[in-house]
């Protein structure tokens, strides 16, 4: 009987050991083979199996006890209240807090932040915290680690950032924005780069396929190779039919930074806050009783009273997209700056020759005649400023300066353009991708 029970337990332990074997066998081979190519740790099932059947020292066949998953920072969420949501116990959580604190403030983690928590897997396969790590900027990673159960350790890991400045050229197929940013260029520069031109520049109309784009651009990479950020547009130029336009980055002494073409002159195009000479202000923008309906009117525009004929002028560069008659505001004239200005003229007597749908303008032109046409009380000047489509108060709006640059402020410039081009002569050009590996 002794030995049958004998016998019984060492089948036993044959069959046990057998299953175990049978068990165990893929589940380590999937270890090894997931551990080889970091991959994802396993999941706590194959884990737990493993710690209980086979013992401790499998689990180096484990890979590190690194899980992470990543959550962001909402708006008005504490580091507390993510480090909780990730299932951290709360003395863990504020202990790693306080640990940080002395290299960060919590506070100042801005929301949308990735805040990056690590767990670690005991041997009961349990998950519990270990640590958390963000990046407060671009070069610098804020981590607090767990040196062993209870004590969390934070460290500030700051990455030098290299400048880099890289050119870019290329053609337009099929917009300027789609094969810009085709090469590689991020959208916000692209944008940019397409604000630089809004003045001069009809992006709807003007592009023509085979037209080109030549950028020079700086931007910070990390230590790895990857871009950090981009910073600046140094120059940049569109090449219209053969035309070249190419613009300088400046900073002047008090007027911050600006794109300046070749000779010194803003980017930014001001329009005429009075497109008119000797004439005097006699309604203003905004509520006002109409002198003919008699009734409270929203007035969308100002009046400048002068006598008939006075010339008016083209508030800015840009091309005429109505010269014609148009009901209460008579002889009328509305002129489209860039894709968000325009300006419209009323009232008038009558057109400047050759003034007419399509005809492009230059700043100060004169476009058309004082009058008193449509519904007018008297010879006077009807001027509106439309951004978007819609009328704003011309005195109020704070425009572009389109200021030149003149006398010491124009020669520092010049040096600045002149290094801008030698370095346009020397560097490499090319795609991003081509460029970056
Ligand atoms: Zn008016």
């Amino acid at each position: 009987m002794f030995l049958k029970l004998k016998i019984s337990f060492f089948l036993f332990g044959l069959l046990a050991c057998l299953i175990l074997v049978i068990l165990a066998v893929p589940y380590l081979s999937q270890n090894y083979s997931n551990y080889r190519n970091k991959l994802a740790p396993l999941n706590q099932t194959h884990q737990t199996l493993l710690s209980l059947y086979i013992g401790d020292e499998k689990l180096l066949y484990l890979p590190p006890s690194a899980k992470t998953h990543k959550m962001r920072i909402k708006e008005g969420q504490t580091l507390m209240q993510i480090l909780l949501k990730a299932g951290a116990d709360r003395t863990n959580a504020f202990n790693a807090i306080k640990a940080m604190r002395k290299l960060f403030n919590p506070r100042d983690i801005l929301k949308n932040t990735e805040i990056i928590i690590y767990q670690k897997t005991t041997v009961l396969g349990e998950s519990v915290f270990d640590g958390f790590e963000f990046s407060p900027n671009s070069s610098a990673t804020i981590l607090v680690r767990f040196k062993n159960d209870s004590l969390p350790i934070a460290s500030r890991i700051n990455r030098i950032l290299k400048k880099e400045e890289i050119r870019v050229k290329g053609y337009i197929d099929t917009s300027l924005y789609f094969d810009a940013t085709k090469t590689g260029l991020p959208a916000e520069i692209v944008l940019e780069f397409i604000r630089l031109f809004s003045w001069d520049v009809d992006f709807q109309r003007e592009i023509r396929r085979g037209d080109e784009f030549d950028i020079l651009v700086n931007r910070l990479l990390l230590p790895d190779g990857s871009v950090a950020r981009w910073t600046s547009i140094n120059y940049a130029s569109l090449t219209l039919r053969k035309k070249k336009m190419p613009l300088y980055r400046y900073e002047s002494v008090g007027d911050g930074t600006e794109y300046f073409n070749r000779k010194g002159r803003s980017a930014r195009k001001a329009l005429m806050k009075t497109p008119i000479n000797g004439a005097r202000l006699s309604s203003r923008f905004g509520k006002r009783r109409h002198p003919i309906l008699g009734y409270t009117k929203f007035h969308r525009g100002v009046d400048f009273a002068a006598p008939i004929g006075t010339p008016i002028y083209a508030a800015g560069d840009g091309i005429v997209i109505f010269a014609g008659r148009k009901g209460g505001y008579g002889n009328y004239i509305k002129i489209r700056h860039n894709s968000r200005y325009y300006t419209a003229y009323a009232h008038l007597q009558g057109f400047k020759r050759n003034i007419k749908r399509g005809k492009k303008v230059k700043q100060g032109q004169v476009i058309g005649f004082v009058g008193s046409t449509g519904r007018s009380t008297g010879p006077h000047l009807h001027y509106e400023i439309l951004v978007n489509e819609e009328q704003i108060n011309p005195l109020r709006i704070k425009l572009p300066s389109g200021k030149n640059l003149l006398g010491s402020e124009l020669k520092r410039f010049q040096r600045t353009r002149d290094q801008i081009d030698l370095t346009l002569r020397n560097i490499k050009t090319g795609n991003i991708s081509t460029i970056s590996k």
